[in-house]
């Protein structure tokens, strides 16, 4: 699995970006990074009209507050900032690869395959549970000079960004839990309270 991760995160690289950040961050991260229960999480997040230096800048101070947080995805709604902006590295251990800048990003087309995989959030930090989600996608984006680029994606990398992606949209992966058992038993032994989860499911299970 690991190896499998490995290789797509090379095939990403292709699409990464010129931003170079040192990725063994130590400390904590630069940015405050909101919490589930915060409204600016809840919050629809604005397109991006123009690439320039500040959102550059914003993108630097992401992935270093991404990379001191041991995290492998970071939106900008959840630094406070409600932009179409996302910083992705799922394969953070490998120096040489380059992080993915996703501005205004735009999901074109799902495959048709679901997958379910266990997944965690830096704004809910020690819950970690199953989603369900399609194992393959099409998005096209801006990059940070802001090019517009096409990119397939699967495995840990399709996940990653439809998680990020979900932010942008007021969206968080627990919404998306089905098991209410296994959501509300992490919530609790957390300190999150279940009522900040707006849940998208109907399951009852
Ligand atoms: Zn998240």
């Amino acid at each position: 699995m690991a190896n499998h991760f490995s290789q797509l995160a090379k095939k990403s690289r292709t699409n990464g970006s010129s931003e170079k950040i040192a990725k063994e961050q130590t400390g904590k991260p630069s940015l405050d990074i909101y919490k589930l229960g915060d409204d600016v999480l809840r919050q629809n997040s604005k397109r991006i009209t123009k690439v320039d230096e500040s959102i550059r800048k914003l993108a630097r101070e992401m992935l270093q507050s991404m990379y001191a947080a041991k995290g492998i995805g970071l939106a900008a709604p959840q630094i406070g900032i409600n932009k179409e902006l996302l910083v992705i590295d799922v394969n953070f251990e490998d120096s040489a690869a380059e992080p993915l800048i996703l501005i205004n990003p735009e999901i074109t087309d799902f495959g048709t395959t679901l997958n379910s995989y266990e997944e965690g959030c830096l704004s809910i930090p020690g819950v970690y549970l199953n989603v369900v989600r399609p194992s393959t996608i099409k998005l096209k984006f801006r990059d940070e000079m802001g090019r517009p680029r096409k990119m397939k994606a699967d495995g840990l990398l399709a996940r990653c960004i439809q998680h990020e992606m979900d932010h942008l949209n007021g969206i968080l992966f627990v919404d998306r839990v089905t098991s209410k058992d296994d959501l509300n038993k992490e919530l609790i032994k957390e300190g999150f309270n279940e009522k900040d989860v707006i849940s998208i499911n109907q399951s009852n299970d």
